[in-house]
């Protein structure tokens, strides 16, 4: 039985990419950093009914004892890094945390195979916003890179340490560059999350408006479930390498605010307003790749559309402030009117 350690695994790609080994057959093992809410760290893994199948083993990123222990104690084929902070905006915020854990904590996982596990392959969960100030209109591996934010500037020294790793020290040692992707289990704070949450919101009367940033920005968006896929297809590849992965179509905000909200029988126009508070210093204005090398060498496709993805989405955040509704309505029925 092949043996994969997920770092990230509480997250939305770790949590699919956990679904999707165990699923081949896989023992699936987790760093899970400790939290104070134990209860609701799984929450994702819990949602795909998959978190009693994996063997969490208790550690930081920023560890690098602990990150050693465990791969010394997995002994795993296949790692995954995909730890990180990964949210953009708060990059600006938490500098130094994001360079530490982006940027910094992916070396440690990769000390940690060179020294415990060198035959493991490697994963790195490289990002399209390496690619930031777009130096050509449609990216792909050979693109030259240009940060525009410090979590873009600490996933290229990643990506970059990945390289190195495979050159000096001869790791099997991959990293996808993939652009955006959700699910109705991405972060709350994403743009999609918050816009299909903000419908279901104002589908069910508990919001009448939505505020948001920059309206124009347009994203290359697939859905996580494919992409953790193209994760998989190129650790089993015999070469390692570098691989875009994306689906060619780039889409604003405004669109996906259209499609969303059009899912829901809703007119954008009337709920959302855009507010100078939600800009960022520096922004990424368009993504759009170019995953030819993947389809031709990885064999990988996406299957799952915008439009899809969106009411997958939209249907998900309904059914979760619907569950709430019912349990807050149960709760005051229960106590009976107020005194
Ligand atoms: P999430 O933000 O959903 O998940 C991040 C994961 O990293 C969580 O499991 C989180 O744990 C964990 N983590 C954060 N800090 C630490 C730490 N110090 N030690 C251990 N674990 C830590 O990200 P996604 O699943 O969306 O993305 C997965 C990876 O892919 C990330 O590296 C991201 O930057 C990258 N990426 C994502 C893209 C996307 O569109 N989703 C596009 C390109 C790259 P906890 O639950 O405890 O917070
Ligand atoms: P990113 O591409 O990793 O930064 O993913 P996000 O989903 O956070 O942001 C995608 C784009 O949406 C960026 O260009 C943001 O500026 C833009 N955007 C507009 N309004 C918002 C908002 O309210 N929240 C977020 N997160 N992004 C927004």
């Amino acid at each position: 039985m092949p043996r994969a350690l997920i770092t990230g695994i509480t997250g939305q790609d770790g949590a699919y990419l956990a679904a999707f080994l165990l699923g081949k057959g896989y023992e699936v093992h987790g760093l899970l950093r400790r939290s104070a809410s134990a209860d609701l760290i799984g929450e994702r893994l819990r949602w795909l009914g998959v978190l009693d199948q994996i063997e969490m083993h208790d550690g930081d990123l920023l560890d690098v004892g602990a990150t050693l222990r465990i791969v010394a104690e997995v002994r795993p084929d296949e790692v995954y890094n995909l730890a990180a902070q990964s949210f953009v905006a708060s990059s600006w915020q938490q500098p130094v945390l994001t360079g530490t854990v982006t940027g910094i904590g992916a070396v440690h996982m990769l000390e940690a195979v060179r020294i415990a596990c060198p035959t493991a392959r490697f994963y790195q969960a490289s990002s399209s916003e390496m690619f930031g100030k777009i130096q050509e209109p449609v990216q792909t591996e050979k693109t030259p890179f240009y940060p525009r934010s410090p979590y873009g500037a600490a996933k290229l020294y990643a990506h970059w340490m990945t390289i190195n790793y495979r050159e000096s020290f001869g790791l099997h040692a991959s990293a996808g560059i993939l652009f955006n992707h959700e699910s109705p289990l991405r972060g709350i704070e994403f743009v999609s999350r918050r816009i299909t949450d903000g419908v279901a919101r104002i589908k069910l009367g508990l919001a009448s408006e939505l505020a948001l940033g920059n309206l124009d920005a347009s994203r290359d968006w697939g859905h996580a479930r494919d992409y953790v896929r193209a994760m998989w297809l190129m650790l089993q590849q015999s070469q390692p390498s570098e691989f875009v992965v994306a689906t060619g179509r780039t889409t604003t905000i405004r669109e996906f605010c259209s499609i969303a909200f059009g899912h829901a029988g809703l007119a954008w126009e009337e709920h959302v307003r855009s507010t100078p508070a939600l800009m960022r210093p520096a922004e990424v204005d368009v993504l759009l790749g170019n995953a030819a090398r993947a389809r031709r060498e990885l064999g990988w496709e996406p299957q799952i559309g915008l439009e899809e993805m969106a009411a997958e989405m939209v249907e998900a955040d309904l059914a979760r402030h619907r569950a709430r509704l019912g349990s807050v309505t149960t709760r005051v029925e229960l106590r009976g009117p107020a005194r």
